[in-house]
């Protein structure tokens, strides 16, 4: 029911997969990603989990990054093994050099591996709606057409729905994959101070609800 469609080497020589469930038959492809900050390991767990679950009766096609950024969570830091925030190196229209180092988007655009691998999975799907996971700030985040997805996924987990997460985010994927190329794209920002046990009984109905009803 699983299959690894691509695997990516990265800087640190880990390893980043791209896994797909073979359904034949679906209505949407949803594309699920975790771990795009190092120090926010919680995406995986979730996502592992679910595909521990029985698939074989799921509606839509499930595109499932596990771990975009596998170099950063080895050393437990938000960036790259180059120091850079993958959340700001999208090729967005108002993607500029930031001086922040904790967000410090790279000296251009695009630049990184994991970020390239990123931009190429979104030209060979067609995909109908995203779901990124990160933590620590417990809200349904969201960008482009994704106001009722948001919403939902709010009511399902009691996190509030946030559509402007407080600060900029120039070259933030939110920005390119949502409101630049229009796919409806969830940032789930989990709460940090829980188990993993917590987190998969409030979240486990959010992959539900998109692999059979969404
Ligand atoms: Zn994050």
């Amino acid at each position: 029911m699983l299959k690894t469609i691509k695997t990516v080497k990265t800087v640190k020589n880990n390893t980043i997969e791209l896994i797909e469930t073979q359904n034949t038959a679906y209505d949407k492809t949803i594309l699920i990603i975790g771990v795009f900050h190092g120090e926010e390991p919680q995406g995986e767990y979730l996502i592992n989990r679910f595909l521990k679950t029985d698939l074989s009766k799921i509606k839509n096609k499930l595109v499932i990054i596990p771990c975009l950024n596998p170099d950063g969570k080895s050393i437990n830091k938000r960036q790259n093994a180059n120091g850079i925030d993958l959340n700001r190196n999208f090729p967005t229209k108002n993607w500029k050099v930031t001086d922040n180092p904790e967000y410090f988007g790279g000296n251009e655009p695009n630049s990184e591996t994991e970020t390239k691998f990123m931009v190429e999975v979104l030209n060979n799907y067609k995909i109908d709606a995203i779901l990124s996971i990160h933590a620590p700030f417990k809200i349904v985040n969201y960008d482009g057409p994704a106001k009722d997805l948001a919403q939902k996924i709010s009511d399902i987990t009691g996190y509030p729905v946030q559509a402007d997460i407080g600060y900029p985010t120039p070259g933030s994927f939110g920005n390119y994959a949502g409101v630049e190329r229009n796919i409806p794209t969830i940032t789930l920002e989990l709460p940090e101070d829980e188990t993993n046990e917590v987190l998969w009984e409030v979240n486990k109905p959010v992959f539900e609800y998109l692999a059979y009803e969404f």
